[in-house]
């Protein structure tokens, strides 16, 4: 898909003005993906604007031009374009009435003939009604190349451009491509990332937007892309993946669509050969279940222990009664002696252990609605993390177990 722009005007080449309507096409078409691969200036000439369009046929898919469109005598681009055709002026009813109008509302008299004439436009061209100018542009086709003639004021071809130009091309030459990069990250909320990135989000190439897709302990950052040109969208969306890889590198785990946390996290624990375990008691088993759904886990998950009640942390886990007497079933030391005891029963490199409250009331300990504990054994030592996971009770335990997992990608 190439294009041409050509600017026509005797202004232009004699240094009077400069053209400014040029860059402002080429952006925009950029931005659908259709690349300009000529920029000429050329003089209102009849047998200069006929060459042109004749070699540019050949070469480019499309070819936009600007200038030249208005009522006075060295306005010539309507007539040589429909001379290029081998059409013939005619009256546009709707075009008339509306430059009549503005005339009249504007100037505060009745349009003249030359006025009038600007609703001439060729019999098979297709007319881009131009709301704020009275010259309409004309949209014509040849065998495979588009002839796009907007007027040359610059406000009123930015008008054409947007309204009509570049609409019409995309859905004329295919059905925009949708490509997709998606950026796992997690641990930082969205309006915090949202922070982090804005300037980055606000320099985005307007065919590229961004969606916060959050989910408990993770948000998914989806780029989608739409134009036509594939190959383009697909650089487009790929350098911008690198940018915003720069800025949040330490919250980015994956980039798969389909990516989760434990797809992460298995691929990880498989390559480095680890092994781990997790002893649960707030999450229930959420941990082995979330761990487990992965195919291949065996590879590294060799079990978890449910010890809900405070018995079962004893007489199951070994946990020391007196440790959890003083210090509270739902307390940092009593998460890190699971982690540990898990760690040596399943005889693993990591293990987690979490021991909560997940409401809706207080249970075996005095500790508040939604505060977790999670514990982690390591080859290095054992640790621990207090959370406020809020309400309510089934966010808690999600919101724990992803956490944990969390915590052992870490
Ligand atoms: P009009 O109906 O006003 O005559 P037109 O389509 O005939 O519009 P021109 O006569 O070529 O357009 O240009 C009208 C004015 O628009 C110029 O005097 C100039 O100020 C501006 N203009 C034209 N072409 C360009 C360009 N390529 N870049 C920037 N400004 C331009
Ligand atoms: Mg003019």
């Amino acid at each position: 898909m190439k294009a041409a722009v050509v600017t026509v005007g005797d202004e232009i080449l004699i240094g009077q003005i400069v053209d400014t309507n040029s860059a402002f096409i080429a952006k925009s078409l950029d931005k659908i993906g259709i690349g300009v691969i000529e920029m000429l200036s050329i003089s209102d000439d009849r047998e200069h604007i006929l060459e042109t369009l004749t070699s540019l046929q050949n070469r480019v898919d499309l070819v936009i031009m600007t200038g030249g469109l208005g009522p006075t005598k060295d306005d010539i681009t309507k007539k040589t374009l429909c001379e290029y055709f081998n059409d013939e002026l005619v009256v546009d009813e709707a075009v008339l009435e509306h430059v009549t109008e503005l005339i009249e509302k504007v100037m505060k008299r009745p349009a003249s003939q030359m006025n009038k004439d600007q609703a001439l436009v060729p019999s098979r061209g297709t007319v881009l009604f131009n709301r704020v100018g009275t010259a309409p542009g004309i949209w014509m086709e040849n065998q495979n190349t588009v002839f796009v003639s907007l007027p040359g004021v610059p406000y009123e071809m930015k008008y054409l451009m947007d309204n009509e130009v570049i609409l019409r091309l995309i859905s004329k030459f295919k059905r925009p491509f949708i490509v997709h990069k998606t950026i796992l990250t997690y641990g930082q909320g969205e309006s915090l990332i949202a922070e982090r990135i804005e300037e980055w989000e606000d320099n985005l190439p307007e065919f590229i937007k961004l969606a916060y897709l959050p989910s408990p302990g993770r948000v998914r950052l989806r780029l989608t892309a739409r134009g036509i040109d594939e190959d383009f969208l697909r650089k487009s969306i790929l350098e911008e993946a690198e940018k915003l890889k720069a800025i949040i590198d330490d919250i980015i785990v994956g980039y798969d669509e389909d990516e989760t946390l434990e797809v992460v996290l298995a691929k990880l624990l498989t390559e480095k050969k680890f092994t781990i375990s997790a002893a649960e008691s707030c999450t229930g088993g959420r941990i082995a279940q979330m761990l487990t759904t992965q195919p291949g886990s065996s590879a590294y998950f060799k079990g978890s222990a449910v010890a809900y009640a405070t018995e079962a942390k004893v007489n199951m886990l070994k946990i020391d009664q007196q440790l959890i007497d003083i210090f509270s079933v739902v307390s940092a030391k009593v998460a890190e002696a699971m982690a540990s005891q898990a760690k040596k029963i399943f005889g693993t490199d990591y293990a987690v252990a979490t021991t909560g409250n997940a409401g809706p009331t207080k249970g075996d300990s005095d500790a508040e609605v939604g505060t977790v504990f999670i514990g982690i054994a390591t080859p290095k030592g054992v640790y621990s993390e207090k959370f406020d996971f809020g309400q309510p009770r089934e966010k808690v335990i999600e919101r724990a177990a992803n956490k944990a997992l969390e915590i052992i990608y870490q």
